[in-house]
């Protein structure tokens, strides 16, 4: 049983077919032989029981005339039937009156007494006896010895034909199996090829195809569904992990990644970078005055004021809290502050959150770089501006390095 489980699915198919249907062959083969059998039996045993009626209504004068000549003709025209090897006439002594056999050169004697009217099997023959009666009374009996050759000889060409039929049976159901295969074992192993290659490759965007419309088909389905929940999740976590929930902007984490990527674009491209430091002005008062909430909603829109300001070429991050920054490349001062200045003309509208009408600013740091400063220096740069803005009344921008 432990090396059964051991075994491929594929020979698994195989040999349970296999088995079945020459178990259930064998069992059907070998009913319908015995039947058969049975039956062959019981019309051999007919027709000896009339063939030795008959011999024995013709007889009733011979053996009361003491005929043995006659006697033994009548015995003679039961040779006729092939399979009869010898018979036997008793008198009413029940001693052999007559007999006769087919071939002269075989030993074969009369049983010493006969038995009862009646069919006998023994081990591959058959005696039939039946009585001599003249005027209802019993002058003597007839015996017919016959073979059972003939319904060996049956046996054995249906033996032959059914190894035929088994043989041919398992052919057919072998090729059987080659579809059954087609069908259960190899979608299996294509969807294990299929998982091994996600594994392989990480990526949770590969499918298994399918068009089988069963319980396997169901499976391959089930486990593109469970693909397409982990690639969800996949993404849900990449955004969680790179990305602000409140204001949908890039996090901080982003923000890094991209400004050491930038800087080093830079630097090969000889291109030069900004980075715009932004804090909102007195963003406290708005929390402290209006609620949490009241500021959650008016980061959510500056978020939105910004990334409305931006070229294609800059992208805003929120660094936490009410900063934000933006990163530009390929740019020239110049371009650096039409963006500022962009983002100031676009927060100096008039903001309605919540049935009340607020003015929102910010003050900006810029840092430009050709691409020969560090993350931490480019920063520090950035702030430094910042606060210079701040300092010189909020609501502006200032560039390092610049009065
Ligand atoms: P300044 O002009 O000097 O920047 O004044 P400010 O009031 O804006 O001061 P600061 O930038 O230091 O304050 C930022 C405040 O933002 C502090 C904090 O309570 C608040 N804050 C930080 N994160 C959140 C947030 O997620 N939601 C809300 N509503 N407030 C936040
Ligand atoms: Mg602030």
């Amino acid at each position: 049983m432990m090396e059964f489980r051991k075994l491929k699915i594929k020979t698994k198919l195989i040999v349970v077919v296999l088995l079945t249907s020459t178990i259930g062959l064998l069992f059907t083969g070998a009913g319908v032989l015995t039947l058969d059998r049975v039956k062959q039996k019981e019309i051999l045993a007919e027709e000896m029981s009339i063939l030795a009626r008959v011999i024995a209504s013709r007889s009733a004068a011979a053996l009361s005339f003491r005929d043995q000549a006659r006697a033994k003709d009548n015995l003679t025209s039961l040779l006729v039937r092939e399979s009869v090897e010898f018979a036997c006439m008793y008198d009413m002594n029940k001693a052999v009156f007559a007999s006769v056999q087919r071939k002269p050169d075989v030993t074969l004697t009369c049983p010493d007494q006969p038995r009862e009217p009646g069919e006998y099997f023994y081990e591959g023959y058959l005696e039939a006896y039946q009585a001599i009666e003249l005027n209802g009374l019993a002058i003597g009996s007839v015996m017919v010895h016959t073979s059972l050759i003939d319904l060996d000889r049956r046996l054995q060409s249906q033996l032959l034909v059914s190894v035929g039929i088994l043989g041919l049976s398992l052919i057919t159901a072998f090729l059987m199996t080659q579809s059954l295969q087609r069908a259960i074992y190899k979608p299996i192993v294509d969807l294990g090829d299929v998982a091994n290659k996600i594994t392989e490759h990480n990526n949770f965007s590969i499918r298994a195809s399918t068009t089988n419309k069963d319980e396997v088909g169901d499976a391959i389905n089930a486990f593109n569904s469970m693909l397409n929940k982990i690639e969800a999740d996949k993404e849900e976590l990449t955004r969680l992990a790179y990305y602000d929930p409140l204001t949908k902007l890039a996090n901080r984490r982003m923000f890094s990644e991209r400004l050491v990527f930038a800087l080093e674009n830079a630097r090969r491209s000889g291109e030069r970078m900004g980075l715009i430091f932004l804090d909102l002005d007195k963003f406290k008062v708005v929390n402290d005055e209006l609620g949490h909430d009241i500021g959650d909603l008016l980061l959510k829109s500056a978020a939105k004021r910004l990334e409305a300001s931006l070229p294609a070429n800059a992208t805003a991050f929120r660094l936490g809290g009410d900063e934000f920054t933006v990163l530009q490349v390929g740019v020239s001062e110049k371009d650096l502050e039409d963006t500022a200045q962009t983002i100031l003309k676009e927060f100096a509208e008039p903001l309605i959150l919540a049935g009340k009408q607020l003015s929102i600013s910010s003050s900006i740091g810029i840092a430009i770089s050709d691409g020969n400063d560090n993350v931490s220096s480019i920063m520090k740069s950035a702030d430094i501006a910042l606060y210079q803005a701040k300092d010189a009344g909020r609501s502006n921008y200032k560039i390092f390095g610049e009065n």
